[in-house]
C-alpha cells in the first residue's frame, strides 16, 4: 500500500496501458492521467483507412472505455513540467504535484517546418498525409482516389529527416497506392517517385534491401538525400533540399534546380499531381522546453532523455518515459509500447521501494510491412540484433510476404492493441 501521487502525461496507447497496469498493481496510490481528448484513436488503422480498406469509424473508441475506475482523468492538456519542483502545469493554469511521473505524450507532427504546409491542406490540391489525423487519413484516401480517377500523372511520396512513428508507414502508403495503380490496368500512365532524405529507405538493412528491390521492380523512381522543404499547393510544386554529399547530386531533368538557398543547400523544384507528405517529428514543445529533454547526444533538444533499456529518466529517477516521446534509436510503434509497458511497471514499482530496477526493454519494434493490398510481411527487430528477427508468430516467416500477415494486420492486431491499453497484454 502506498499514498504516492503518480501523474501520467498522455492517455494514448502508452499512457492508458500504464494507468491500467499501475492501478491494478498499486493499492492506495493516487493516480492521475492527463489526456485532453475524449476519443482514443487506433493509429495503426490509419494506413488502412488511407488505402480505402477500412472505414474511419473503425479506428475510434471513447477514452472513457479505457480509463480505469479509481484513476483521476484530467481532461485538458499539460503545458509545462517543472522537474525540479515535481510539478506539472495545465492549460487552465492549475498545477499537479507528483511524486512519480510517467511521460507518455506521444510525439508532435512538425508540418510547420515545411514552408507553405499545414495539416489543414491535407485532402486539398493533391496533398495527402496519413499521419495528420483520422480526418487527414480519410482525406488522403480521397486525394489518392482523385489522382487515380484523373487517369495519370505524377505522384511523389516523401519521408522525414527525423525519427517518425511507424517508420514503415510512408512505405506502406507507397505500396498500397502502387497496388491500386496496378489495378487500373494503366500503371504506365502514372509516375511514382519516392524522395528519401537518407541513403536508405528503412533502418533495418534486410528490409531496406527488400524495399529498394521491390520499388525498382515496381517502377518507383527512388531519389536519395532529398528533404521536402517547401510546398506550393496552388501550383502543385514541391521544393526539396538536397542534403547528401555534393558528389552524389545528379541533376534530373524533371527536378528544376532552384537557386542556392540561404541555408547553403541545393534546392530543386518538382511538379506533382499527388504528393504524400511526411512531416518532421519531435517530442511535443512543452516537453522540449522542460528539464526532461535530452541535453546532448543524438536526441538533444528533440526527445525525452531516458535510459533506453530501463525507461527511467537519465537525470530525474522519479520520472519514466514510454512510447513515441522517448529518445531511442528504434521503437515508436504500438508494438514497442506493448513491450515497454511491463518494463516501466516493474521499474517504477522498484523505484518506489528504493530497489534496483529489475526490468530491461530490448528495443522490440514491429511493423506489419504492407507490401500491397492483401499482402504484408511481419517485420520485428530490437536494439541488439539488428540483423535478426524476433518472431512472435512462428507460423509466419517474417521474410515471406503473405496473406496470413495481411489478415493479422487487418483483423488480429486491433484487438491485441486494445488488450495492451487495458493493461492485460
Ligand atoms: P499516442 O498513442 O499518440 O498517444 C499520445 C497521447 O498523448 C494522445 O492521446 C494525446 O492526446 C496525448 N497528449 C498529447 N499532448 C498532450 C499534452 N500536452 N497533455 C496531455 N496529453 C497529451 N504502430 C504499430 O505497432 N504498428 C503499426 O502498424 C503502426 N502503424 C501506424 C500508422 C500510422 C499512420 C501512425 C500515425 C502510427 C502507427 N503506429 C503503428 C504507431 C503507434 O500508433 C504509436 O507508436 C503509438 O500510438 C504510441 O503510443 P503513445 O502513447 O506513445 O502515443
Amino acid at each position: 500500500s502506498t499514498s504516492a501521487r503518480i501523474v501520467i502525461l498522455g492517455g494514448g496507447a502508452a499512457g492508458m496501458a500504464m494507468a491500467n497496469r499501475l492501478s491494478n498493481r498499486l493499492d492506495g496510490a493516487r493516480i492521475t492521467i492527463v489526456e485532453p481528448r475524449e476519443t482514443h484513436h487506433y493509429q495503426p488503422g490509419w494506413t488502412l483507412v488511407a488505402s480505402g480498406v477500412w472505414r474511419p469509424e473503425k479506428t475510434m473508441r471513447p477514452n472513457a472505455n479505457f480509463v480505469p475506475s479509481g484513476v483521476t482523468w484530467v481532461r485538458q492538456p499539460a503545458v509545462g513540467i517543472d522537474a525540479e519542483q515535481r510539478r506539472v502545469s495545465l492549460a487552465d493554469a492549475s498545477v499537479l504535484e507528483y511524486d512519480y511521473l510517467v511521460v507518455a505524450t506521444g510525439l508532435q507532427l512538425n508540418y510547420h517546418l515545411i514552408d507553405g504546409m499545414s495539416p489543414d491542406l491535407v485532402g486539398t490540391h493533391g496533398i495527402g498525409s496519413v499521419y495528420a489525423s483520422i480526418e487527414g487519413a480519410t482525406r488522403t484516401r480521397d486525394a489518392i482516389d482523385a489522382w487515380i480517377a484523373s487517369g495519370g500523372g505524377k505522384g511523389i511520396f516523401t519521408a522525414a529527416p527525423t525519427p517518425v512513428k511507424c517508420a514503415g508507414a510512408p512505405l506502406k502508403m507507397t505500396f498500397t497506392t502502387l497496388s491500386r495503380l496496378e489495378d487500373t490496368g494503366r500503371r504506365d500512365d502514372f509516375q511514382v517517385d519516392y524522395m528519401s532524405p537518407g541513403a536508405g529507405l528503412f533502418s533495418q538493412p534486410w528490409i531496406n534491401d527488400f524495399v529498394k528491390h521491390r520499388f525498382d521492380d515496381q517502377g518507383v523512381n527512388r531519389r536519395h538525400h532529398y528533404r521536402l522543404s517547401a510546398i506550393d499547393p496552388g501550383a502543385r510544386q514541391a521544393e526539396f533540399t538536397f542534403v547528401g554529399p555534393d558528389s552524389e547530386f545528379t541533376s534530373h531533368h524533371e527536378l528544376r534546380e532552384a537557386e542556392f538557398s540561404q541555408e547553403g543547400g541545393r534546392r530543386v523544384i518538382a511538379d506533382y499531381d499527388f504528393i504524400h507528405v511526411v512531416p518532421p517529428m519531435s517530442a511535443p514543445d512543452f516537453v522540449r522546453e522542460s528539464d526532461l529533454i535530452a541535453r546532448d547526444g543524438p536526441f538533444r533538444g528533440e526527445w525525452l532523455d531516458v535510459d533506453i533499456h530501463t525507461m527511467q529518466h537519465n537525470r530525474y529517477p522519479e520520472v519514466f518515459g514510454i512510447g513515441d516521446v522517448i529518445g531511442a534509436p528504434i521503437n515508436k510503434t504500438a508494438a514497442s509500447v506493448k513491450a515497454q509497458a511491463p518494463v516501466v511497471e516493474a521499474n517504477l514499482l522498484a523505484q518506489m521501494q528504493s530497489q534496483p530496477l529489475p526490468a530491461r526493454h530490448n528495443g522490440y519494434t514491429s511493423c506489419p510491412m504492407i507490401t500491397g493490398i492483401g499482402k504484408a510481411m511481419l517485420v520485428e527487430f530490437g536494439y541488439d540484433n539488428n540483423f535478426d528477427f524476433l518472431p512472435s508468430f512462428p507460423f509466419i516467416d517474417p521474410r515471406d510476404e503473405s496473406w496470413a500477415a495481411w489478415v493479422m494486420k487487418d483483423r488480429m492486431l486491433q484487438p491485441a492493441y486494445y488488450a495492451v491499453l487495458e493493461g492485460q497484454a
